[in-house]
């Protein structure tokens, strides 16, 4: 017997069919003798259409109030699962972010996870019932209903399992599991049995979209093992633990891709400290997120400097740093929207070389050019032309076999 939280996203809870489907699937795993939370997400697009709602009466609508108004997604998807589920003669209990208490910081719209309460879950199973958590939400100090940002469901079944120090972490999803990369933009790609968190926190945040980033975040601080799968098939999807000895053999895991971001190149910038602090803190106090940073040595005393944001941040970060360019004396702004970031990871770089170096021969015989790189212990990305990133992936694909197991 077993303790097991299940995480079902938007599309497999869509419809009451489909929530016939997952409380069959649930009562099942409960037959068998496990404990099990569940933790749901909206039905697919309620949220979309709850935010617009909300902009048909005034463009920013109020942050709070928002929040108490997305929160009724994930209580109206628990309400119906418990109904489903009594109705088919099981003992169920629905739980709401601030009944369990998912205890958030107080930032509206983005709130994080401080601390989850598990006296009641466990007063809950222990009189034998199916606890179904709504995802997403939670209640911040002041006992306002907060919400986690887009996705955040992921997070809160990880939290939930974190805090009942659960054996596992079911995800079920509409995708089997984690693909080496895109299967829409490469067919041979493949599913993953493992990756570690890791290579899986790189993935996601250059643009793979199986897990929200910080429920992989709060998996590998509390260790909590995740099991990607599809909700409507039995099939194994892919395990997210621990890095173990043998993922080292393996150079490269997958292949990511984003043509979210843009490219800034500030020419001519004098080369003096604080010249650096100048042109960024702007940018920090809009909340504008830079990605990579390249600097080249200067000559004559000026330098290039070339960094990427996100593409609709593009336009405000070009007001911003040509007032500063002015300011400063650099000659010349030029922004570049037409730009992918091809990225490949892998735990086993951290021990072998010429992974690199493979890479750039890869796209060089491909004749795409390279106009940034950037590299961390478990990762190499490269920014190129956008219109080439389908040819990258697949090349790189291809370079580093991930097809072969
Ligand atoms: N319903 C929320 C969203 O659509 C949270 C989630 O589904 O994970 O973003
Ligand atoms: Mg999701």
């Amino acid at each position: 017997m077993a303790l097991i939280v299940q995480k079902y996203g938007g599309s497999s809870v869509a419809d009451l069919q489909k929530i016939r489907y997952v409380a069959e699937k649930v009562a099942k795993a409960h037959d068998q003798g496990h404990k099990v939370v569940v933790v749901l997400s909206a039905r697919k697009g309620r949220t979309d259409s709850l935010i617009s709602l909300a902009k048909e009466i005034t463009p920013i609508p109020d942050p709070r109030e928002l929040d108490v108004l997305l929160a009724t997604g994930e209580q109206e998807n628990v309400a119906l699962f418990c109904i489903t589920l009594k109705a088919m003669g099981y003992d169920a209990c629905s739980l709401l972010g601030f009944q369990v208490a998912v205890q958030t910081s107080d930032l509206y719209g983005k709130a994080s996870i401080l601390k989850v309460d598990t006296q009641r879950i466990l007063d809950e199973l222990d009189k034998g019932r199916i606890v179904a958590v709504a995802g997403f939400q939670g209640v911040d100090e002041q006992g306002n209903i907060t919400t986690l940002g887009r996705g955040g469901s992921d997070t809160t079944a990880v939290a939930v399992a974190a805090a009942l120090n659960a054996h596992l972490c079911e995800i079920y999803t509409d995708v089997d599991g984690v693909y080496t990369t895109d299967p829409n933009v490469y067919p041979k790609a493949r599913k993953l049995k493992r990756i570690s968190y890791e290579e899986m926190l790189e993935m996601a945040s250059l643009g793979a979209k199986v897990l929200e980033i910080r429920s992989v975040e709060f998996a590998m601080k509390y260790n909590v093992p995740i099991h990607v799968r599809s909700t409507f098939t039995e099939e194994e999807g892919t395990m997210v633990t621990q890095e173990t000895k043998d993922m080292e053999k393996v150079l490269v895991s997958g292949v990511a891709f984003s043509k979210n971001e843009a490219r800034v190149t500030v020419k001519r910038v004098p080369d003096r400290p604080g010249i650096a602090f100048r042109l960024f803190r702007p940018l920090l106090t809009q909340g504008i997120v830079v990605d990579m940073i390249v600097q080249n040595t200067s000559e004559d005393g000026f330098t290039d400097l070339t960094f990427t944001v996100p593409k609709p941040d593009l336009l405000r970060t070009m007001n911003v740093i040509n007032e500063v360019a002015k300011e400063i004396g650099a000659t010349k702004v030029i922004g570049d929207e037409n730009i992918a970031k091809v990225s490949i990871v892998g735990v086993g770089m951290k021990t072998h070389a010429g992974v690199a170096a493979k890479m750039f021969e890869t796209l060089a015989k491909e004749g795409i050019n390279i106009m940034m790189i950037s590299t961390s212990e478990i990762k190499i990305s490269c920014v190129i032309e956008e219109k080439y990133t389908e040819l990258a992936v697949r090349a790189l694909h291809d370079a580093f076999e991930l097809d072969k197991v």
